[in-house]
């Protein structure tokens, strides 16, 4: 290999643009000397970690989505209650639904945003994928007589063309080449409840806030020491978290006692 140096322009000149010159072989050699590496192996241990973390979610996300679909039929006996109850329609979901196209890629149902150096994730919602199958476009017969929703869709917009698949909630019946609906469709409604969602979990942290300061204000004016009452002392979460498995067991629970 030949190392050409181009002597018209002087040495800092290299040192400043690390894309072509990452290091010069002198600071490469001090740095080697101290011990430092550009990427440490504590680096490469947390990175390593991530990925063994992804990998495990989604082994978990399969477990789960397989538990969502092999208990439809329950979950739509119980759909009105779980739209009324915040800590089952607020269920992470965003396995159970894929949809995507050419020239697109995958639309992202589980959506991480970094705020203030802090991840916050918006994920699709239970009560949010029940109302997208509400929709004729994911709805489809099934052979048994009962409703199949679609849970997949894939398609051009340049065509419009479309291949889907679906479950039927009371057979249980897998359908995976659903062809020649609106492909726009599919993408319209699934973004609107994405978006929908977002906007609910924004807006939820907003009216939050506002009662951190408003409890805040009244502590103050009470009496109580702004030091030792900050805002962010006011402010909570919900408190009305739930998951998927906790909810089926509930629900099966509840159908037991109803049976006897
Ligand atoms: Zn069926």
């Amino acid at each position: 290999m030949a190392i050409i140096f181009d002597d018209k322009k002087p040495i800092s000149d290299y040192l400043k643009k690390p894309d072509i010159h990452p290091e010069s072989f002198a600071s490469l050699y001090k740095r080697q000397n101290a011990g430092l590496k550009l990427i440490s192996d504590e680096m490469e241990q947390e990175n390593k970690e991530q990925e063994e973390l992804a990998k495990l979610n989604e082994k978990r996300f399969e477990r789960k989505k397989k538990l969502l679909f092999d208990n439809l039929d329950l979950i739509f006996r119980h759909k009105d209650e779980i739209l009324e109850t915040p800590r089952y329609a607020n269920i992470d979901v965003h396995y159970a639904i894929k949809g995507g196209g050419c020239y697109i890629g995958p639309i992202s149902t589980a959506k991480q945003y970094h705020f203030a150096g802090t991840l916050v994730n918006i994920n699709f919602k239970l009560g949010s994928l029940l109302e997208l199958w509400d929709n004729e476009q994911f709805k489809i017969p099934c052979k048994c007589g009962g409703t199949a929703v679609i849970y997949y869709f894939s398609g051009s917009p340049l065509s419009g063309g479309s291949i889907a698949a679906s479950i039927c909630p009371h057979c249980k019946e897998q359908i995976h080449n659903i062809r020649n609906r609106s492909f726009g469709n599919y993408m319209g409604h699934l973004l609107l409840k994405l978006y929908e969602n977002t906007e609910k979990v924004a807006k939820s942290i907003t009216a939050k806030w506002t009662l951190a300061e408003l409890e805040y204000e009244k502590k103050v004016s009470e009496g109580h020491s702004p030091i030792w009452y900050g805002k962010g002392a006011e402010f909570h979460g919900d408190g009305e978290s739930c998951n998927l498995e906790t909810m089926i067991n509930e629900l099966q629970l509840k159908e037991f006692a109803q049976q006897q």
